[in-house]
């Protein structure tokens, strides 16, 4: 069908309205671009389809389908091409592209912007808008691939078109993305300056909250280079226009900024006051993003406040926030904020976990804004760079024009005026001479401009430098947690001098009073006390304390631990008085840890409180608890603290000159909770402090004592007079490697019923004796001369013939340091001083438990993997290697316990003893226990007679194979193979 004049204009005029509506109404656009494409169908409009085709391609791009976008411009493009219509294929290219760009394919996107801005260029000047358009896009590629000077570059151009053609909206965007990029690169100045004058032409459109944008933005610049009245000044401009037009989206992020500012300033108060404000805004807007920065806002400021708890509240909603959003400075600064709370309250654990998170975000920051950085001075180096050369090119060309001009000017002269030849002379001197100086000036500023590219060279060798210092610093914070350990050990040098002195001085003297003696004995009890507390504290740390409840009168214990201070009260002059013990209370509770929380709160009562004045300590029965209340005239606890004092290591201001460590209350704080009971502290009504500690009640009756008491035994070295009877002669052979003799001997004579002992005095020894004697498991001091505990695990563990030795190690140390040294070297057990015998016991007896149960394990299973009955990897490879070479012989009659060893390539003596000790077997045994486990194998498979079987397992005599698989299974391999 032929197209008549007023189809075509029709046509135009339908993809006109559709183009229109395509700001305004998509649903409008599609409608008309399909009626276009119709009615161009059924008249044969080709340019008239391939536009409608192309509106709708940009429509199904609005709406995110790509794939139908993507169809249709593709089709237009080829109507396009056929057509011969440069702008009509442009325009096309140029929606692919965009396409491209949305779906993320930067690649491609940037291959159709350059293809459309070809045909733009060679459809002419007329389009300058879509060329304008196209820089713009070309420009965005870049930004969003990082190419930040090719960004500009492209930036630039679309300005210059925009400006040429009067867009001043288009104009205003393009100078507020400039500024981004340059502040992304750390040029601060120049983003500034293109900042105002986006805000100019933004201003002169009337396009209000494009300014306030505009301002809000120069104010984070300045807030970035720390001139934080500048940064105040712009944020306060942007915020008296988002006021007047009520733009919360705006507000939000005015207040934000204005709150940061502040704080990077340290006036606190008016930072919180606008981060609360931002944070009102961002939720109304629901930016999430704005929320969680001001909800670190508010974090720092509580932290700064000393609000611990505030803080961490604070941190953790962010972090929980930024996680989700997978933003990285968020998540960065939140964790941030946590590790420096929980350090603060003492939660070192968490505080390392966050400190963990934080630096591995500041890393990959780091990476990025060094990236930044370094993009930023490649941009101005090649900036300088190309003006230096733009510069010389300049300075040539002067150059010659002066020369030419000269020489003219000369011949003239030289011809007309001979008179003024002197004059002549003396004046192109003189311009020389000033050429010649002009030509030096510009020299120096090119060395100047080379100079500073020096100095911007060493910024970033300095910038190198400061990174290493960052991460120096972040694992010097990550020792914290270790040193904090090392700290509170000079708590325990006071009684230790008080023990070691009088002792000395006994030693020197030959005399020592019970005056003396009461004093060492009441520091080295401190002193016990000490440890037992950071042990309890470490474990509570790790969630290992459990409670040992036992059916006790509670109220006589708390009695008993009243009568204990009568000492120190005396000393003191301090007037105790008690209330409500006196009737027998029978309650379920931790002997141990009831008796340590009313210790801790009468000694801190006593201590706090000043000679002649009163202490009082009070029990009754509420409601459905049981109630202890301790209370003093003493100091008290500053207006504000009283909630922190149950943290760990926290003490209070008014006390830090007294002695202590801070750990007392919070032990005694988890110890009440463990016990589902509560604990509070305040002012009380005698002017010092109150503590209230509130026990459910769960009373047992009085004839149950019995069943749940519990009598641990403890370390006693007084008690090693005699030796444990037994009968009958020990199975196992126990090594004891220890230094210290007393130790040493209370050892061995508390276990030499139950083992045969063998001692040494070091490491050294004792590898010795493992090599040279039998020794079935090890118990070893750490601390030793010569060779120490750990160096002696590892020795073993290297060594093949006794590599399975189970090993227990002993020691002071109880830093958990020091027990992954110990389980790194692959100790089986770790005890720490001072030990409870029957737990030592256990411990041996366990050990030697596993031991026989992978042996009775290999006798069981049919099918043995050596990763299920070996402990150390020397033995899996060794029992792995040993079933192979048996099986690789199984059917061989002769292969000998000598063909074995030599296979295995060890001694007969070796190989006995391992396998001894792996499967509790002899060489022979094991050999023949292999062979009958794979005739089970194959009776079962019933895949041949008994007498083939027999043959093919290595037995040349059937009666001897039934005899042998009778001992080992109990049942005839004829009863066995019917029964199965
Ligand atoms: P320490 O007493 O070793 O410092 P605690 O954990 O037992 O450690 O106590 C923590 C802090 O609580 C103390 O440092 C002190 O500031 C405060 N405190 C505890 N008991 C009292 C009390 N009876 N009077 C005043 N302050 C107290």
């Amino acid at each position: 069908m032929l197209t008549t004049n007023t189809d075509t204009s029709e046509i135009n005029l339908l993809n006109k309205i559709a183009v229109e509506y395509s700001r305004t109404d998509l649903e409008k656009m599609r409608e008309y671009s399909t009626l276009a494409d119709s009615i161009s169908s059924t008249s044969g409009y080709a340019y008239g389809k391939a536009e409608g085709l192309r509106i709708l391609g940009v429509y199904y791009m609005r709406k995110s389908d790509y794939s139908t976008a993507l169809q249709l411009l593709r089709n237009a493009l080829t109507i396009f091409e056929k057509a011969k219509s440069l702008d009509g294929k442009a325009n096309c290219l140029l929606g692919i592209g965009a396409t491209y760009n949305q779906t993320g394919n930067n690649d491609s996107a940037l291959i159709y912007f350059q293809k459309s801005l070809d045909f733009w260029l060679k459809a002419g000047a007329a389009n300058k808008e879509r060329i304008a358009a196209t820089y713009n896009n070309i420009g965005l590629i870049y930004r969003k691939t990082g190419n930040m000077p090719l960004a500009l570059e492209y930036y630039q151009k679309s300005l210059l078109l925009k400006e040429e053609i009067g867009d001043k909206a288009g104009a205003g965007d393009t100078y507020n993305n400039m500024g981004v990029i340059y502040r992304f690169i750390n040029a601060h100045d120049k983003a500034i300056e293109h900042y105002k004058n986006s805000i100019k032409l933004r201003k002169e459109i009337g396009y209000e909250i494009g300014v306030a944008m505009g301002y809000n933005n120069i104010a984070i610049a300045y807030s970035e280079i720390h001139e934080f009245d500048s940064a105040v000044f712009y944020a306060q401009k942007a915020l008296d226009i988002n006021l007047r037009l009520n733009n919360i989206r705006g507000l939000a992020h005015n207040y934000n900024l204005l709150g940061d500012v502040y704080l990077k300033n340290n006036e606190l108060n008016l930072a919180l006051e606008y981060f609360i404000k931002g944070k009102k805004y961002a939720e109304e807007s629901g930016n999430k993003q704005v929320i969680t920065s001001c909800d670190i806002g508010i974090g720092e400021v509580s932290f700064k406040h000393h609000d611990l708890k505030q803080a961490y509240l604070y941190g953790n909603l962010a972090f929980i926030k930024a996680k989700e959003m997978s933003d990285k400075s968020l998540t960065w600064q939140s964790s941030k904020l946590l590790a420096d709370a929980c350090a603060a309250m003492g939660k070192y654990k968490e505080a390392y976990e966050f400190q963990l998170i934080y630096k591995a975000m500041s890393d990959s920051i780091q990476n990025d804004a060094s990236t930044k950085k370094i993009i930023g001075l490649e941009y101005d180096y090649k900036y300088q760079k190309d003006k230096i050369e733009q510069e010389k090119i300049r300075l040539e060309q002067q150059a010659r024009l002066t020369r030419q001009k000269h020489i003219a000017v000369s011949f003239i002269i030289a011809f007309c005026l001979l008179l003024f030849l002197a004059f002549y002379i003396f004046s192109s001197l003189k311009h020389k001479q000033r050429d010649f100086r002009i030509i030096s000036d510009q020299k120096l500023e090119i060395e100047n401009r080379n100079k500073l590219l020096n100095s911007q060279k060493e910024e970033i060798q300095t910038q190198n430098e400061l990174l290493q210092q960052q991460a120096k610093m972040l694992a010097e914070l990550s020792d914290m947690k270790s040193h904090f350990f090392a700290n509170i050990s000079h708590e325990l040098r006071t009684p230790l001098t008080l023990i070691i002195s009088p002792l000395l001085q006994a030693i020197e003297t030959h005399n020592c009073d019970k005056a003396t003696l009461d004093v060492m004995l009441r520091n080295a009890k401190k002193l016990q006390e000490m440890i037992d507390e950071l042990l309890q504290m470490a474990r509570l740390e790790k969630g290992a304390v459990e409670m040992h409840p036992e059916c006790a009168d509670l109220n006589a214990l708390v009695k008993d631990v009243v009568n204990s201070f009568e000492g120190i009260i005396l000393e003191k002059g301090i007037i105790l008085e008690t209330e409500g013990i006196e009737n027998e209370y029978m309650y379920s509770f931790d002997r141990a840890g009831i008796e340590k929380v009313v210790t801790n709160l009468l000694s801190n009562a006593i201590k706090f409180t000043p000679r002649g004045r009163r202490v009082k300590l009070t029990a009754f029965l509420g409601n459905n608890d049981y109630m202890l209340c301790v209370s003093d005239e003493g100091i008290g606890i500053p207006e504000g603290e009283t909630g922190n004092i149950f943290d760990r290591f926290y003490r209070a201001s008014n006390s830090r000159n007294v002695s202590g460590t801070g750990i007392g209350l919070s032990l005694v704080s988890d110890i009440v909770t463990l016990h589902g009971g509560t604990i509070k502290a305040g002012n009380s009504a005698m002017g010092g402090a109150e503590f209230i500690v509130k026990l459910p009640l769960n009373r047992i009756m009085v004839d149950k004592i019995n069943e749940t008491s519990e009598d641990p035994a403890e370390f006693h070295i007084t008690n090693t007079g005699k030796k444990p009877k037994s009968d009958t002669t020990p199975a196992y052979t126990l090594l004891i490697v220890e230094d210290n003799h007393d130790l040493q001997n209370f050892l061995a004579s508390s276990l030499t019923g139950t083992y045969n002992i063998v001692l040494a005095d070091n490491g050294k020894a004792g590898l010795q004796i493992a090599l040279e004697q039998h020794v079935d498991i090890v118990v070893s001091d750490v601390m030793m001369p010569e060779m120490d505990g750990y160096a002696l695990t590892k020795a073993i563990r290297n060594h093949h013939e006794i590599c399975h030795l189970p090993i227990v190690l002993l020691t002071a140390k109880s830093s958990e340091e020091s027990l992954i040294t110990g389980l790194e070297n692959e100790a089986n057990a770790y005890i720490t001083k001072p030990f409870s015998l029957t737990y030592l016991k256990a411990v041996l007896t366990n050990q030697l438990k596993i031991r026989d149960k992978l042996r009775t394990r290999f006798q069981k299973e049919l099918l043995v993997i050596p990763s299920d009955i070996t402990t150390t990897s020397l033995d899996e490879q060794f029992i792995s290697n040993a079933i192979k070479i048996v099986e690789d012989n199984i059917h061989n009659e002769l292969f000998s316990v000598d063909d074995f060893c030599n296979a295995l390539l060890m001694g007969r003596t070796s190989v006995h003893r391992r396998i001894t000790a792996i499967t509790g077997l002899s060489s022979s045994d094991f050999i023949r226990t292999l062979r009958l486990k794979r005739a089970v194998q194959l009776l079962k498979g019933k895949v041949a007679t008994i007498s083939e079987i027999s043959t093919m397992v290595g037995f040349s005599d059937v009666s001897y194979f039934t005899k042998c698989f009778k001992k080992q299974f109990g049942s005839t391999p004829t009863d066995y193979q019917s029964k199965n």
